[in-house]
């Protein structure tokens, strides 16, 4: 059984819990410790007693540790990325590449470990000055989905330590292997004891003794819209910091003066890359009267050319959804949307591979109206749907009609557009002829409306979370 990480030491838990391949349900992957609350306030304890030290730690050693996490993975991307499209389901060249990111988010941490700075200012009365300077939180709780298994850890853990923070990390149920290969490298780095805790179990048993421990100051949380209230109500009770982020309905524009090639790919890229599992997946494809019927038809043909299967087959170019439930819950919204009158365009139901596992065809539908549920509520699989509109000011109207402000796209070849749609779209992404999904690891990352709250991810803007201000005066 794969233990988890407290206090420097790899501790075994009383139950293990299966990890299954979701494109070949007869693969076992490994067995990991299910751990209880009293392994999460071990871990707690272990954060909170390290945590001291490593917030005075020098950050030439902050520097060389995250350096040597960032190389590693670089090196062993190939072993991670195959563990992680074993066990997450996304195809193998998706997930090196984002085994890849992650190794370069801490290698960015790395640097701005080097570029801790502050500011002294004169004060407004004589003979005093002022220095603002940033401090670490303290213990950390990080709580991260199955979605993205390296990159998400990493742009948490990254910065947590960068800026002297000990850390409690719980990873998704469903991929406990990538966030263990992610522990290992860690643990070697030559990080002190206790700086950073690994513990694997259920979120309302493991996330939720993070949430009840006072020892910890601040809790990062990437997940669904229903827990990230679970965690920001805990939070708020505790009175700590919290950043969540969460779900997205994103919309992507289409107008008549797109480029047809532009707009289909980033639509099939933003919709289905990742088996359409990502919080800024293109689902509401918001299209006007002039350019719909080729788009429709340009981008089916897209659809229908997609291979589904294995993770791991070097001839797919879609895996398997993450598990049964996640299935059921995309096939439930594709059978909802068929009663509501929209038309199944291509796709809505499950491929046969030759190995048993959660295949789920590409699927789109037209015709849909704009209060359907699959255009109100997020489906995170692979299902995307075509609005059609009389021109921009309507497309616009409707990609806020949203309560989530995560991504929004637009494919226009017209300044004016795009320049509008930048200032007034209801996001904290914007896209231009891109896809709504895919962004830059140094720049900052969150949305607005009930996608996000709290300071943003990534990037320097990272220092605010993961920093608290203090403000010293001085006289003589
Ligand atoms: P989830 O909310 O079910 O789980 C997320 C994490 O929270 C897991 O580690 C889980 O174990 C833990 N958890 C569950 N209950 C808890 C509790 N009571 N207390 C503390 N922790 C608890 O989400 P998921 O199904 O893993 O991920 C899918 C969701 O994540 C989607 O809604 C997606 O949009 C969202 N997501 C958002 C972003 C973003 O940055 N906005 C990125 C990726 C995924």
């Amino acid at each position: 059984m794969k233990p988890n990480l407290i206090g420097g030491e790899w501790v075994t838990s009383s139950s293990g819990v299966e990890n299954i391949n979701p494109s070949n349900t007869n693969d076992l992957i490994d067995v990991f410790a299910q751990s209880g609350r009293a392994e999460a306030e071990q871990a707690v304890a272990a954060a909170a007693s390290a945590f001291e030290d490593w917030s005075l730690s020098p950050v030439q050693q902050r520097h060389d540790i995250l350096k040597d996490i960032g190389d590693t993975i670089l090196a062993r991307k190939a072993e991670i990325g195959e563990m992680l499209a074993r066990e997450e389901g996304k195809i193998l060249p998706e997930a090196i590449a984002e085994t890849e990111r992650a190794g370069r988010i801490f290698l960015f941490f790395a640097a701005e470990a080097l570029r801790l700075t502050g500011e002294l200012l004169p004060s407004v009365r004589p003979r005093v000055s002022v220095e603002v300077t940033r401090e670490p939180v303290g213990p950390v709780g990080l709580v991260t989905p199955w979605n993205f298994p390296i990159a998400i850890p990493a742009w948490k853990i990254a910065p947590a330590l960068c800026f002297g923070n000990s850390v409690v990390f719980k990873p998704a149920e469903q991929v406990p292997g990538t966030a263990w290969l992610l522990a290992e490298i860690i643990d070697k780095s030559g990080l002190p004891k206790g700086v950073f805790n690994l513990v694997i179990g259920p979120g309302p048993v493991v996330g939720q003794a993070i949430l009840d421990a006072p020892e910890i100051r601040a809790v990062s949380f990437t997940g669904s819209q229903v827990t990230g209230r679970i965690v920001a109500e805990a939070c708020l009770r505790q009175n700590r910091k919290f950043q969540v982020e969460m779900g997205g309905k994103n919309p992507l524009v289409v107008v008549d003066d797109a480029d047809l090639e532009v707009a289909t790919d980033a639509a099939l890229d933003g919709a289905f890359f990742s088996t359409g599992q990502r919080c800024t997946a293109s689902s509401r494809l918001i299209v006007t009267d002039g350019i719909h019927a080729r788009f429709v038809e340009r981008l089916t043909e897209k659809v229908r050319a997609l291979k589904v299967g294995p993770a791991l087959d070097p001839m797919s170019q879609m895996g398997p959804v993450v598990d049964q439930t996640q299935l059921d819950q995309d096939m439930s919204f594709i059978e909802g949307a068929r009663r509501d009158g929209a038309n199944l365009r291509v796709g809505g139901e499950r491929v046969e591979c030759a190995t048993p596992g959660f295949f789920l065809a590409p699927t789109l539908f037209t015709d849909t109206d704009p209060a359907m549920r699959i255009n109100r509520e997020e489906v995170f699989g692979p299902v995307a749907t075509v609005i059609r509109v009389r021109d921009y000011d309507h497309a616009l109207d409707l990609a806020n009609d949203t309560p989530f402000g995560l991504t929004a796209g637009i494919c226009t070849t017209s300044l004016k557009f795009s320049q509008h749609f930048k200032r007034h779209a209801q996001a904290g992404m914007v896209m231009v002829n891109l896809p709504t999904a895919g962004v830059d690891y140094h720049v900052p990352f969150g949305g607005t409306k009930a996608s996000s709250m709290g300071p943003r991810e990534q990037g320097q803007a990272a220092a605010e979370f993961f920093t608290t201000l203090k403000t010293a005066y001085i006289r003589g």
